[in-house]
């Protein structure tokens, strides 16, 4: 938690119902995470009592399994399958519509009806982040993404501070969490979770003017925040993994040549999981569809991955990314070095997903160390 001498108010399970309840009634589509099968995944809450209260996760290179968890909590479980680009971003999204009538015309139509006005409950400080690195790279520019820009605009944040760390979190090292850090992005409003005897209980801070007007509307009661910050303090020693961050950009920029890339290559399936995973990954191609008259056609975005072979495909060349080596070396070379010089920051938020589910178990923070220790001067060099 940020220090902070304001007053602090807390919610109890009651209050936080009536969080959800007001966001729906202000007209939010309110993104939640919930039980579904096997996993805690983000879907539309009808009520607060969809999260998962009394559910944790246990993850590991190539694994994520759901556990009960005995405190009824409702936010100690790390990150799921899912982040927040899957509605802000969404893996697909038609952009127009074409019909050709009798008489030969053909009409257009731009794919621009607003989306949702979402409010996203439990955004991760790890994810916050990445909803700021996508900012930065959808809309921060001259070209701003439209798809995105609708999705956007008018999200309301409720961050979740997290207390629980997965086995493959390493946010401290970069900076990006357990707590909201200091110069955090914009948020709305923020709940750290302690579970105390009569149930769990949320400290709640307004970031933005829209979140204080809803914090005046909720049963609130004062506290001091004490429990609630030396949990997070708690938490930041607990991380699963851990990540030396330091220069990653001029370590990366050395490793073009490195034999390491050969020993992932050998195990990497280059399925892209990774990529479909990670919470700030953006890339996408396009394609057309018409039906079988050729009368309607449709141009429709869906993710790509650098993993794929067609990514680097170049007419006249074929693709020029075609050995795992290159693809995977692409990957964590632009993630955590070329980003800083095209986005002036790490594309990686020390989340963990593309760990957890990786299928074959390659851990990014292993790889990092490695290349690491493969660049270093022998022992004894001057
Ligand atoms: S690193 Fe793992 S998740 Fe990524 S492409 Fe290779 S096998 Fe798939
Ligand atoms: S590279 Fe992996 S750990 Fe880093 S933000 Fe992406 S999914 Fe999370």
């Amino acid at each position: 938690m940020e220090t902070t001498t304001a007053p602090l108010a807390e919610l109890d399970r009651e209050g936080l119902a009536a969080l959800v309840e007001d966001l729906r009634q202000r007209g939010f589509t309110v993104i939640g995470p919930t039980v579904r099968g096997d996993a805690i995944v983000l879907a539309e809450l009808a009520s607060a009592q969809e999260l998962p209260y009394g559910w944790g996760v246990e993850t590991e290179a190539g694994r994520y399994r759901l556990r009960r968890r005995e405190d009824g909590a409702a936010f100690a479980h790390s990150a799921g399958p899912q982040s927040w680009k899957t509605f802000l971003h969404p893996p697909r999204a038609r952009l127009w519509q074409a019909d050709r009538s009798e008489d030969g015309t053909v009409t257009v139509r731009e794919d621009d009806e607003p989306p949702p006005r979402y409010a996203f409950l439990g955004v991760r400080p790890c994810d916050l982040r990445a909803i700021a690195v996508q900012d930065r790279v959808l809309t921060g520019g001259a070209h701003v993404d439209p798809v995105y820009g609708r999705r956007r605009s008018g999200a309301f944040l409720v961050v979740a501070e997290c207390t629980e760390p997965g086995g493959v979190c390493f946010c401290a090292s970069m900076g990006t969490g357990p707590g909201l850090p200091p110069g955090a992005p914009p948020y709305d409003l923020a709940l750290t979770e302690t579970v105390e005897p009569d149930g769990p209980h949320y400290v709640v801070r307004a970031g933005s003017p829209e979140g204080e007007e809803v914090l005046a509307g909720l049963p609130t009661r004062p506290t001091d925040g004490e429990r609630a910050r030396a949990a997070v303090a708690e938490a930041a020693g607990r991380m699963g993994r851990e990540m030396d961050a330091t220069d990653l950009r001029s370590l990366m920029a050395g490793t073009m040549t490195a034999e390491r890339w050969d020993q992932v290559a050998n195990r990497c399936l280059t399925c892209g999981n990774c990529t479909m995973v990670c919470p700030t990954c953006f890339c996408t191609t396009t394609e057309e569809v018409t039906d079988l008259t050729g009368d309607h056609a449709e141009r429709w975005r869906r993710w790509d991955s650098c993993f794929d072979l067609d990514f680097s495909y170049l007419h006249g060349t074929g693709p020029v990314r075609s050995s795992a080596r290159s693809r995977y070396r692409q990957w964590l070379t632009h993630k955590v070095g070329t980003w800083h010089d095209q986005f002036g920051e790490s594309g990686c938020v020390g989340c963990g997903r593309c760990i957890a589910w990786c299928p074959v178990g390659i851990d990014i923070t292993e790889e990092v160390a490695a290349l690491r220790a493969e660049s270093a001067p022998p022992e004894g060099a001057p």
